[in-house]
């Protein structure tokens, strides 16, 4: 029998798959962004090929896709990294063996190749080797299995998230037309059951948040809360930020402190040294608050938590501001990078001019202030950033949240954001009675005794935000 092409193709890919695998993966995924970066494009690169292929598939060969996505829907594949490649060679083998029976067996031949690239730890390089070796309408059909996977995964973000227990859901909003007509939505937050007013709907916690650089020393570093004197616990390496416990000060160096520590370097352009001075002298958290991001989500992949969806998907689907590029921006991407560059090999390419003002834009129009100062008449210099608050209390900082992100402004909003616990956790709180499916809004900025024309311009120069709310429109 003459030896497998596919198998023995895939063979070289599998030995270094298989030889420690899963040390090696993983010691990569962790520590090399560059390596992921890589993974990233090939799986971009799979991706498309896939879509360009569904795209060719006649009507008859879409319900052939559907029909075998459908036979194998609760089928359980292998997990430990043994019986996976077992399964994997199996299920090469018997594609093979199928197709070179004929056109008959190619739906079945597909169904193979697909469950094989769905335990194959690299699918990318394999869709690369089904390129090469197998006849182009088996081709074809296993990449209408997996455009129609990826697809999936895009719909069903939004069935997932927001978790149920926090009595929210996305939903999409009209927005008004453009002017040729076309309408235009929105996502908004709706409440998934009726709430009276005064009663907490949901809380969450930032992703990250940064705190108002005068008060470090002060507040926790962590969590932002007020610190009692006797119980700070300081950083071990640096005298430049306390925690306001133990627990506080074990998360914050796990998840960034221990890359962005100071470790009280001397020099103020060293990389240690030099994001903290910039944001110290500054005011500016946007450079410290994506460096945050950018190590606490290595520490994610390297965490392997098995959910779905990670941070930077859901940073992904954000709403953004347009930027246009400034030499500020120059100068932060040079600090992410010489911050982070000796930690994170690969964060140079990483950070593209592009990609930074994305994430940047994310950030800027998605914050929320923070108030969790204990003295309310503290006095605390605004942050110079924009950030989403009405500025009732002193702000100490500022926070990307996950949920709380797709809340809609309003000039007369039902919920408002309180931190009960003086800490970085935000509560909404109903302000009148909201029934099932209403939308939540909150105030992004101070509206006292702001006029229409003011709160127009304000928002519109904060957040491109042509405010819809009742006031707004009465007020013409
Ligand atoms: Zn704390
Ligand atoms: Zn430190
Ligand atoms: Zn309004």
């Amino acid at each position: 029998m003459k030896t497998s092409t596919i198998v023995a193709a895939t063979v070289g890919v599998l030995t270094v798959a298989t030889i420690g695998y899963a040390i090696y993966f993983d010691a990569k995924r962790r520590n090399d962004p560059e390596f992921r970066r890589k993974l990233k494009k090939e799986r971009k690169r799979a991706q498309k090929l896939a879509l360009e292929e569904a795209k060719k598939l006649s009507n008859r060969s879409a319900q052939t896709v559907e029909e075998a996505l459908a036979s194998i829907k609760d089928e359980d594949f292998p997990t430990s990294m043994e019986e996976r490649e077992k399964f994997c060679m199996e299920q090469l083998s018997a594609g093979e063996a199928l197709f070179t029976r004929g056109p008959q067996n190619y739906a079945q031949a597909a169904i193979c190749f697909y469950k094989a690239l769905k335990v194959y730890p690299a699918p990318a390089e394999l869709v690369m080797v089904y390129q090469k070796t197998i006849p182009s309408e088996v081709f074809t059909l296993v990449m209408g299995m997996l455009s129609k996977d990826v697809q999936s995964k895009q719909e069903k973000y939004y069935t997932v998230f927001p978790p149920e227990d926090m009595n929210v859901k996305v939903d999409e909003k009209p927005e008004g037309v453009t002017a040729d007509g076309q309408k235009v939505t929105r996502r908004g937050l709706v409440v998934t059951k009726a709430f009276t007013a005064g009663q907490a709907i949901y809380s969450e916690v930032p992703v990250i948040n940064s705190l108002e650089p005068s008060l470090e020393g002060s507040f926790c570093h962590y969590c932002l809360k007020e610190i009692v004197q006797e119980s700070a616990v300081p950083c071990s390496k640096c005298s430049q930020v306390v925690f306001c416990s133990q627990d506080c000060k074990d998360a914050a160096s796990q998840e960034f402190h221990n890359i962005l520590c100071t470790k009280n370097s001397e020099d103020a352009d060293s990389p240690e040294r030099s994001l903290y001075e910039y944001t110290k002298t500054t005011r500016n958290l946007v450079p410290e608050m994506l460096a945050k991001f950018l190590v606490k989500m290595v520490h994610e992949e390297s965490m392997n938590s098995g959910a779905e969806y990670n941070s930077f998907d859901h940073m992904e689907r954000l709403r953004y501001l347009e930027i246009p590029p400034s030499d500020e921006e120059e100068k932060e991407m040079e600090l992410l990078k010489v911050a982070l560059g000796s930690n994170i090999p690969g964060i140079d390419e990483f950070i593209t001019a592009e990609r930074y003002l994305l994430m940047k834009g994310r950030l800027l129009y998605n914050l929320y202030g923070i108030s969790t100062s204990l003295d309310t008449d503290r006095t605390i210099k605004y942050l110079p950033e924009r950030q989403r608050s009405i500025r009732d209390a002193p702000i100490t900082g500022s926070g990307l949240y996950r949920v709380s992100s797709y809340l809609m402004h309003s000039c007369e909003p039902n919920t408002k954001i309180v931190f009960s616990d003086h800490d970085h956790k935000l509560t909404i709180v109903a302000t009148r009675d909201i029934q099932a499916g209403d939308e939540l809004f909150v105030g992004y900025i101070k509206n006292g005794k702001l006029s229409t024309e003011q709160r127009r311009l304000e928002l519109f120069t904060k957040y491109r935000l042509q405010c819809m709310c009742p006031l707004c429109e009465t007020t013409d």
